[in-house]
């Protein structure tokens, strides 16, 4: 396969927060490989800031070392990486306080794509956004990029957007979903919508129910008294699993542009019924083998928080009338993996037989750890003995058909920030679609809260709570076994 890098134009990337965790962990090393790969040129820069004191150098070693530990030995050429540290520089800022904004003025250049990416807490987005207009920084054409957390309800969500919306237009604010960013899911897009094959069966006449997973084997770590906040319901579903399940449900869009897609997800999020409470399962992961639980790691032994939810919802529209969408995402399960199963219908008519068991097409879309989707089918198994029915994988992983350059899927982050300098808004949130999943959120979080309810226990190790397992056999359907 012919490499198709297209360079984008000249840029200054601001990364307020260019010392913390997500820029060493994701936004450096990201902007690292699309450098090497030749998309972004020597004509960008990364401008690092935050309050901290660090000279361009002494900013270029903090940078050097969250390569070396992030990215591969492998893809870590020395030239290239000398290269890369050319363009980076710093300034020293502090987002609440004057100190820092006249050199960034001056550091920035006004003839290139300017985007500035907020990778601090979300209280500081309403300060910087004033700032940067304050100093002169901002005109048209700058970009911003905010990272999740958006707002942790409707109310704070609709003042994080007036805020910003003060000081740019909407099509200047680009919030990252970095799900969205994902090699596969896109390439869901493509399965469902650049084929004539999957979309006459993509309702509820052929579809028996979907079932997103994104399960984790990690507990909640060092980010407790965030997550403790939160719960699984803000932290995961809200956004991520929300995004993936509008991509599923969403009707074909006139055409490939932000605002035909978005305006596609929104009218799923809309059509989303309310959750009664039978249809929810919370859980909280107990202690194990010496290993704390939740509520040891939170440090909060009253904690009424949730590390696992699992849910039937349902999109109340003529597509998916009666289908149920079964969501789950948890910490400390079984096994790393995301993933979207779309279960078929059994064949109207078994013409087999009892004795062939009952097959079920499963179309299964892998967002980690295996990119990748793949179509379950049913064949006659080889060999004498009679019609014996067995399931096979189609398997439609890239890297066969493709070749060894499509198994180098890039980091959702590259190409989201690509997109950014490009100025495509297709796989970011907009205003309005981040404003409806917390209004669909919001009553369901009130009625657990209102109702005192405690997640249920559940075991380290396992697939969460055992009524999670019930919210699908009480109608005869079961979970997807969580594995690698
Ligand atoms: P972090 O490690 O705590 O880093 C925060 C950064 O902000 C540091 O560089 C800090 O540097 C800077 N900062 C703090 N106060 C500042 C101020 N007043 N003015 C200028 N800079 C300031 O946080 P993080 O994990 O990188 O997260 C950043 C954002 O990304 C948060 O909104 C978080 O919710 C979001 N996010 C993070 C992850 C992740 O994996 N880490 C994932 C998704 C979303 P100084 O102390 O030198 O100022």
């Amino acid at each position: 396969m012919v490499s198709r890098v297209i360079p984008v134009d000249a840029f200054d990337l601001v990364i307020f927060g260019g010392t913390g965790d997500l820029a060493r962990r994701k936004i450096l090393p990201g902007l690292f490989r699309r450098f090497a790969a030749g998309q972004m040129t020597d004509d960008a820069r990364v401008i690092g800031a935050s309050r901290s004191e660090h000279s361009d150098d002494e900013y270029r070693a903090i940078v050097r070392d969250a390569l070396e530990e992030f990215v591969t030995k492998a893809e870590l050429d020395p030239q290239q990486v000398d290269g890369f540290l050319n363009l980076v520089h710093f300034v020293t800022i502090d987002a609440m306080g004057t100190g820092g904004w006249k050199k960034l003025a001056k550091t920035v250049r006004k003839d290139v794509i300017n985007a500035f990416y907020f990778s601090v807490a979300p209280s500081l987005f309403g300060a910087l956004a004033e700032r940067l207009h304050e100093h002169g920084i901002a005109h048209e054409n700058t970009r911003i990029v905010v990272e999740k957390p958006f707002g942790r309800d409707l109310e704070s969500a609709r003042a994080l957007n007036a805020t910003l919306a003060e000081h740019f237009d909407e099509t200047q604010i680009y919030r990252i979903d970095h799900y969205l960013g994902k090699e596969t899911v896109q390439n869901l897009m493509a399965v469902r919508f650049a084929n004539v094959l999957f979309e006459p069966l993509w309702n509820a006449q052929y579809v028996d129910h979907i079932q997103i997973t994104v399960a984790e084997t990690v507990g909640v770590g060092g980010r407790g008294t965030y997550y403790d906040k939160s719960g699984a319901m803000r932290d995961m579903v809200q956004n991520h699993l929300m995004q993936l399940l509008c991509l599923i449900a969403m009707e074909p869009p006139s055409r490939f542009s932000p605002d035909s897609v978005r305006d596609e997800k929104l009218k799923v999020i809309r059509a989303l019924e309310p959750v009664p409470s039978h249809h929810i399962v919370r859980g909280q992961y107990e202690a194990k083998s010496g290993e704390p639980s939740y509520r040891d790691d939170v440090e909060n032994p009253r904690s009424l928080s949730e590390s696992f939810i699992a849910m039937r919802v349902h999109v109340s529209n003529w597509r998916w009338a009666d289908t149920p969408f079964f969501i789950r995402t948890g910490k400390k399960l079984k096994a790393r993996q995301s993933e979207i199963a779309v279960v078929f219908k059994d064949a109207p008519h078994a013409i087999f037989g009892q004795k062939a068991g009952t097959h079920r097409n499963i179309l299964t879309i892998r967002l980690q750890p295996n990119e990748g989707i793949n179509l379950g089918v049913t064949i006659k198994e080889p060999g004498p003995g009679g019609m014996r029915l067995v399931d096979v994988p189609l398997d439609m992983t890239f890297a066969d058909a493709l070749g060894p350059e499509a198994e180098e899927v890039r980091d959702a982050y590259e190409r989201l920030i690509m997109d950014v300098i490009r100025g495509n808004q297709t796989l970011f949130m907009r205003g309005d679609e981040v404003e409806a999943a917390w209004a669909w959120t919001d009553p369901i979080i009130e009625g657990w809260e209102q109702r005192g309810e405690a997640p249920k226990p559940y075991e380290p190790g396992t697939s969460g709570p055992e009524d999670a397992q019930m919210l699908l056999m009480r109608d005869g359907r079961k979970w997807r076994e969580i594995k690698e």
